[in-house]
Formats: C-alpha cells, sequence, structure tokens
C-alpha cells in the first residue's frame, strides 16, 4: 500500500485513494516534480485546479504548472514570463529581418526600367554626340569657309 503511493501522498505523507486526483500526474517515480509545483502553488491548489478541469486537459495542466513552477523558482521574479518575453523579443527582432530581407527581394526582382532608361539615355547620348559632331564639323567647315571667304 505505502509503495503505491503517488508522489504528492508520499510527500504529504497520506494514504493515496484510488481516485486520487494527483496520482495520474505526479507519479512516484519522480518526486521532484510535485515538490516543485508545491513549493510554488500548494498542494490543495493544484488538487482543486486538477478537479476543476475536464479530464482530458489534467495532463497538460500538470504539465503546464510543472513548468510554471520550475521557471519561478529559477527566476522568482518574473517566472515564465521573463522567457516569453525574450522570446517576443526575438520574434520581434526576426520579423523586421524578414520584413527588410524581403523589401530588399522585392527590389532585386523588380523588373529594372531604370537599365532600358540608361539604355535609352545612352542612344539618346550617342545620338547628340553624333548632331554636335556634326555641327562641329559643319562648323569647321564654316569657320574654314567663312575665314577663306575673309
Ligand atoms: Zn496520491
Amino acid at each position: 500500500m505505502i509503495s503505491g503511493r503517488c508522489a504528492a501522498c508520499k510527500y504529504l505523507r497520506r494514504r493515496c485513494a484510488s481516485d486520487c486526483i494527483f496520482s495520474p500526474y505526479f507519479p512516484a517515480n519522480n518526486p521532484q516534480r510535485f515538490a516543485c509545483v508545491h513549493k510554488i502553488y500548494g498542494a490543495s491548489n493544484v488538487g482543486k485546479l486538477l478537479q476543476q478541469l475536464p479530464e482530458d486537459l489534467r495532463a497538460k495542466a500538470a504539465e503546464s504548472m510543472y513548468y510554471e513552477a520550475q521557471c519561478r523558482i529559477k527566476d522568482p521574479v518574473y517566472g515564465c514570463v521573463a522567457i516569453i518575453s525574450l522570446l517576443h523579443q526575438q520574434i520581434h527582432i526576426l520579423e523586421s529581418q524578414l520584413a527588410k530581407s524581403r523589401a530588399e527581394l522585392a527590389v532585386l526582382m523588380m523588373p529594372q526600367p531604370e537599365e532600358s532608361e540608361i539604355g535609352h539615355e545612352t542612344s539618346f547620348n550617342n545620338f547628340l554626340l553624333e548632331q554636335v559632331g556634326s555641327v562641329a564639323h559643319s562648323g569647321q567647315y564654316s569657320i574654314q569657309d567663312s575665314s577663306g571667304f575673309m
């Protein structure tokens, strides 16, 4: 009988009833799990909380309480909120990096009208140069002509 007690009943030094609320979630082979939760929430609060929940949610609730209690013991001021806010910060940083990379990618993926404009500009410049050249030539001729005339 004594060897069949769950971790909670062992810890609380009481008989473990067949319908013990703790027994499925706090097995005897992990006494630390119950000690942790008891230290933070108190055994009766843990029992009440488990009792109020539908049976299919109790395992998750016990797991969550254990996790939160561990965090609270490690960090008495912030508990698991410290981890949550750290993760939120990381999410925020990564989201900004992602937005920046997406913006850079969008710029790189844009059809590049600038290049074709540059192409037009270049050919227009060449055209201008040709015109200037021919004007200069004709100017030269006219100067020669006029100098010849004078
Ligand atoms: Zn028990």
